[in-house]
């Protein structure tokens, strides 16, 4: 289960995998090692308080050692390589349907290029 904080509107998910719930996806070994891991901070929306939020989560690689592969585990909530939530960019264009582009910009510190792209990746689904 993830471990959730909430300090000063960061809210912290860190989401602890149970290694031995963990298998190899090209051999299914359940013999897979913790290699270390990551620290994503995620833009993301609370639709409950109405506000952004920055979620801070720990995403642990793992490896293989019969196939020599590792890999990280997928949160399921954000892209891979995005720094903000499928939450989060469904919000941007909920915004940016009612505002300018510049407003939503200044509302959520973000570029116009991440705005851009975020409709962008909405168009194509
Ligand atoms: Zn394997």
């Amino acid at each position: 289960m993830p471990e959730i904080s909430h300090v000063r509107g960061l809210l912290t998910i860190r989401i602890n995998q149970q290694q031995k719930l963990i298998k190899c996806s090209l051999c299914g070994s359940h013999g897979v090692i913790l290699k270390g891991g990551k620290t994503w901070v995620f833009r993301s929306f609370n639709v409950y308080e109405d506000r952004p939020v920055k979620l801070e989560v720990f995403i642990p690689i793992f490896c293989c050692p019969r196939c020599k592969v590792q890999w990280q585990i997928d949160i399921g909530m954000a892209d891979p390589k995005k720094h903000y939530t499928k939450a989060f960019s469904q919000e941007v264009i909920r915004k940016v349907k009612k505002m300018t582009v510049s407003d939503v910009a200044d509302a959520y510190a973000l570029s116009w290029g991440t705005i851009d792209s975020i409709q962008k990746e909405c168009q194509k689904k």
